[in-house]
């Protein structure tokens, strides 16, 4: 199926070289020229990737990153001729996949973009994103906002258990009962082990450290 690429961009004739690279590679593209419109956009045309520039007319970019984050997993590259280490981990912070500095060579981008796209292929984009998460239960794969997770058996056990209904409480000893055998060392440490482990791989493809939250006394859940 043909993939729609949403192009955030105020100056014309870069948004006019990026549809012309695109359309040669077989891709659609959508340009908006400032910030305002495009959260609303995106909800109705949910497009397949998402180049959003960060200094726009109307918002800025970090802003709608932030926001479009709240209900969307869609692949999102920002923009930026802002190159400073900062940004760069800010932009990530927040949720954007990767990130394009000025000036670009419109070849490279498109080659990340298809990057992307086979990275994807045949999983999260048909697969349902639960609370961020699509999980290839075949492969014991978890992609956390289009990124791979590197989780062992174990691990994508206890995840793939908390995501069985985000935002319960699940208590370390329903949590043990999902892994094999030789995936639990001593009782419950297992658990906190696991648990330890998926919050930082998930905190080193975003950021967010909070996604699965401890509830004191009882156990674990993912926050929604
Ligand atoms: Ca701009």
């Amino acid at each position: 199926m043909t993939k729609t690429i949403l192009i955030v961009e105020d100056e014309p004739k870069l948004a006019a070289l990026l549809v012309d690279y695109l359309a040669h590679d077989g891709f659609n593209s959508y340009c908006l020229a400032d910030g305002l419109g495009v959260v609303d956009w995106v909800k109705k045309h949910t497009p397949d990737l998402i180049l959003l520039d960060i200094m726009l007319p109307g918002r800025d970019g970090l802003a709608l990153c932030r926001e479009i984050r709240e209900f969307s997993a869609v692949p999102l590259f920002l923009v930026t001729a802002r190159v400073a280490e900062s940004d760069r981990l800010h932009g990530l912070e927040i949720g954007a996949d990767d990130y394009i500095c000025k000036p670009y060579s419109p070849k490279e981008v498109v080659a990340r973009i298809k990057a992307v796209f086979r990275r994807l292929q045949g999983f999260s984009a048909e697969q349902p994103s639960i609370a961020g998460f699509s999980l290839d239960k075949e492969r014991l794969a978890v992609y956390y906002q289009t990124q791979l997770l590197d989780v062992t058996p174990g691990e994508f056990r206890v995840l793939a258990a908390l995501l069985d209904k985000p935002g319960k409480v699940y208590s370390r000893a329903v949590l043990l009962d999902c892994l094999h055998e030789d995936e639990r060392d001593v009782l419950d440490r297992a658990i906190d082990t696991h648990i330890k482990n998926l919050r930082r791989k998930i905190q080193d493809v975003s950021g967010k450290k909070e996604v699965i939250a401890s509830v004191y006394g009882v156990g674990y859940k993912i926050e929604l």
